[in-house]
C-alpha cells in the first residue's frame, strides 16, 4: 500500500517550487477494506478509471502547510463514480490558496472519483518588495525595456495610500512590451499593467512618482494600475484580467511594507481625482472585483 509514496514523488507543484515542506505520508489505520488496492501509476487515467473495485473511495486532503477549516472530514468517503463535492478552502497565513491538485490535474467539486486519492493544496507565496518591485508569482517584471526603472523610486512607501485604477485606452488588450514602450516613449505612466490574458506587468518601481495627468498630490499617493484596453460599463475587462486585478490589489493592500494602503476603499478610479471617464467603469464595480 505504499503507492502513496509514488504519488508524492511524482507530484509536481504547478506554482511553487521551493517551499521547504516535507509531505507527510497519510496514515491509514487499516479500517478501510479498500485502502490497500494498488493505485495505477498514471493518476490522470486513474481519475477516469471506470473499473469499480469498491463502492467508495477515500479522498485525503493534504493542506500542504495550511490548515483545513474546522469540521472538515479528512479523509472524505466518496461513492465511486460520483463527484467529489464541495472542496474545503484551507488557510495559510501569508499565502494565497490557488486550488487542489492531484499531480498535474486540478481537482474541482465536479471531479469524479474512482479510487483512493490524495489531493494537495497549492499556494502562491505572499508578495515581497525587492528593489521597488513586487515579487509575486503572478507579476512579470518589465523594467529593462522601460526607462527610469532602476531603484526603489523617488518617494517613501509610507506616502502611498491609494491604488488609482486606469484603462490604457489602447485598442489592444494584450499589447506587446514594444507597444507599451511606444505609448509614452518609454516613460510608463502606470506602475502595473494588467493585460487581457490576465498577465500582470510591473512597469515601474512602486516608489516611482509617475508623471500622469493627475495632480502632484494624487501622484505622490498613488500606485497606478491600468487595465490594457478601452472599457466602459458595457465593455468590461476579461474575467482573467479582473481576477489578476484582485490578486494584485490584495497583494498590495495586505503588504507590510505599504502600511497606509490597506482597505478596498483605498482603491479609487482616475475619475475620482478629476473629471475623467477613466477607467471606463465605476469605482464600485472594480472594488467588487477585489
Ligand atoms: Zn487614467
Amino acid at each position: 500500500m505504499n503507492n502513496y509514496q509514488d504519488e508524492f514523488t511524482n507530484m509536481q507543484e504547478p506554482y511553487e517550487n521551493n517551499v521547504g515542506q516535507a509531505f507527510l505520508e497519510p496514515e491509514f489505520t487499516g479500517e478501510s477494506p479498500q485502502a490497500c488496492f494498488p493505485e495505477p501509476a498514471d493518476t490522470n487515467s486513474a481519475l477516469t478509471d471506470g473499473q469499480q473495485r469498491s463502492p467508495e473511495s477515500l479522498v485525503t486532503f493534504n493542506a500542504h502547510g495550511g490548515t483545513l477549516p474546522p469540521g472538515t472530514h479528512n479523509p472524505r468517503w466518496v461513492w465511486n463514480g460520483t463527484a467529489i463535492g464541495t472542496l474545503p478552502i484551507p488557510i495559510r497565513p501569508g499565502f494565497e490558496f490557488v486550488g487542489w491538485w492531484n499531480g498535474n490535474t486540478q481537482i474541482h467539486a465536479n471531479t469524479v472519483i474512482w479510487h483512493n486519492i490524495t489531493i494537495i493544496a497549492s499556494w502562491w507565496t505572499a508578495a515581497s518588495i525587492t528593489n521597488g518591485h513586487l515579487m509575486h508569482q503572478r507579476v512579470v517584471q518589465q523594467p529593462q525595456s522601460l526607462g527610469h526603472n532602476v531603484g526603489n523610486g523617488d518617494r517613501a512607501f509610507a506616502n502611498i495610500d491609494r491604488i488609482t485604477v486606469h484603462h490604457s485606452v489602447s485598442t489592444s488588450h494584450t499589447p506587446s512590451i514594444q507597444e507599451v514602450n511606444n505609448w509614452w516613449a518609454g516613460n510608463a505612466l502606470y506602475h502595473f499593467l494588467i493585460r487581457g490574458d490576465g498577465s500582470i506587468w510591473q512597469l515601474r518601481p512602486i516608489g516611482a512618482r509617475l508623471r500622469t495627468t493627475l495632480s502632484t498630490n494624487a501622484n505622490d499617493r498613488s500606485i497606478h494600475i491600468a487595465f490594457a484596453g478601452t472599457f466602459s460599463t458595457a465593455t468590461l475587462p476579461t474575467l482573467a484580467a479582473r481576477n489578476s486585478f484582485s490578486t494584485l490589489c490584495r497583494a498590495i493592500l495586505g503588504h507590510a511594507q505599504l502600511p497606509n494602503i490597506t482597505l478596498i476603499t483605498h482603491a479609487v478610479g482616475h475619475g475620482d481625482w478629476e473629471p475623467n471617464i477613466c477607467p471606463g467603469f465605476s469605482t464600485a464595480q472594480f472594488r467588487s472585483w477585489i
